[in-house]
């Protein structure tokens, strides 16, 4: 595995929700929500209100601002913030509003949208999609873990939202992602892509799948693949990686090079799955293939695995 550095990243600048501006600021999380604090209370602190999958917007467009004043976002939020860190040393902030109030918040100018359709329309500054995609995914996380894992009892927030403790067992819980592999696997000329159920008519994609307790990357690679289209492989190499706050996972990009070609496909996970030749993956990269079909937009590190591929390299 290799680690990429930041110019490395840059070779793929509309990977979305990656490339984060914010200092993270660990160190002033504990007091950074006390109401009367000094972050808090910053002129220049900033608030990204947060509605489940939706993002509230201001200005007319085509591209918005995501940042609300403490005032405007604590008329339309609810429930304690979440300090994200420092952007240039301004606060940042995010506030749950409920996604119920989405009329209502349209009503008073705001668009309302869901942070997919943000961040493929471009409707916001790409600088604000990191920490969206955090706030998202740490409120993602408030959500499923009120109570302690311990022993049930309600937990309580602290450290700006980074941390849950349990009044009862002690137990301390901290915010979580999920490890996800991605791969495009290929045999020679050819790369496999499946379907799954719930993809648009027309979208191809790299197969998926959970990292499971014990195992490597490059194992969940294998297994992965060999589970869901029965394809075996062999040489895994690590590309580059990408938080995907659907709800809180982190993909983890590779490619696979494959030792077997026949496809058994788990119509548990796939719809279905098959072998696409180089040519025929550009067309799909460029929207240009002749039956229509096509590969995740260029915000998925899907879209980067499989244009590597076009482009020749391997794992
Ligand atoms: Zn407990």
């Amino acid at each position: 595995m290799s680690v990429l550095s930041r110019p490395e990243l840059g070779a793929w600048p509309d990977l979305g929700y990656v490339g984060s501006v914010l200092d993270r600021a660990a160190h002033l999380r504990a007091h950074a929500c006390e109401p009367s604090g000094a972050l808090l209370s910053d002129p220049a602190a900033g608030f990204y209100l947060l509605g489940g999958e939706l993002v509230a917007l201001k200005g007319d467009g085509p591209v918005f601002d995501p940042l609300f004043s403490r005032a405007e976002a604590q008329a339309r939020g609810r429930g304690e913030p979440l300090f994200l860190g420092l952007d240039n040393g301004a606060p940042r902030f995010a506030l749950a509003f409920d996604p119920g109030l989405r009329e209502e918040l349209e009503g008073q100018g705001l668009k309302v949208t869901d942070l997919r359709s943000i961040a493929v329309g471009g409707l916001v500054l790409p600088r604000h999609l990191p920490p969206i995609a955090c706030g998202k995914a740490l409120f993602g996380w408030h959500g499923r873990h009120g109570f302690c894992a311990n022993c049930g009892t309600a937990s309580r927030i602290l450290d700006g939202g980074w941390r849950r403790d349990c009044p009862s067992c002690g137990a301390q819980h901290f915010p979580r992602t999920d490890p996800v592999v991605i791969m495009l696997t290929a045999a020679g000329d050819k790369c496999l892509m499946g379907r799954q159920p719930h993809f648009a008519p027309g979208m191809w994609s790299c197969l998926a799948g959970f990292v499971e307790p014990g195992e490597t990357i490059e194992e969940a690679v294998r297994r992965e693949t060999l589970e869901e289209a029965g394809i075996a492989t062999g040489r895994v190499t690590y590309r580059s990686c990408q938080p995907w706050p659907f709800p809180m996972s982190l993909m983890i990009g590779c490619l696979a090079q494959a030792t077997s070609r026949d496809i058994v496909i788990d119509r548990n996970e796939l719809e279905d799955a098959r072998w696409f030749d180089r040519d025929e993956a550009a067309l799909m990269l460029a929207r240009t293939h002749p039956d229509g079909l096509f590969v995740p937009p260029p915000i998925a590190i899907a879209h980067h695995l499989i244009r590597a591929f076009v482009e020749g390299i391997d794992a």
